[in-house]
């Protein structure tokens, strides 16, 4: 992809994460903004959370790194205190948000394999 139409995809999103694309005011309509909506409606259906930028973006957030790496803690070591009762409830919250989503994208995509091997069955 060239920048061109990386800008053309920021401005799509009405991101800022160039610094610049954004500035247009307002965003494209068109293909490509037709794919942006597409991919926002199913995050914001699997996670109900309506991305209001790029999904990158997210990760500037500085809570978002340490939570997803809090959470993966939690589940991969069985037992590990990721959270103590004593931290902050943003922390608790955002952990719960993160698990919640990838527990939706989890179940959806073993969805999307059984209808795909569903479908190879038939086939054969
Ligand atoms: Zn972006």
């Amino acid at each position: 992809m060239d920048d061109e139409s990386r800008k053309h995809l920021r401005q799509c999103w009405g991101c800022d994460c160039d610094g610049e694309s954004h500035k247009l005011g307002v965003r494209p309509v068109g293909a490509t903004r037709a794919t942006v909506e597409k991919i926002a409606d199913g995050i914001e259906k699997l996670t109900g959370y309506r991305p209001p930028t790029c999904p990158w973006r997210a990760m500037w957030d500085p809570l978002v790194g340490p939570i997803i790496d809090i959470a993966r803690m939690g589940e991969e070591v069985p037992g590990a205190p990721a959270l103590r009762d004593d931290d902050p409830q943003i922390l608790w919250d955002a952990v719960n948000v993160y698990l919640r989503a990838k527990r939706s994208v989890l179940r959806s995509d073993e969805a999307e394999e059984i209808k795909r091997l569903q479908a190879q069955r038939k086939k054969t």
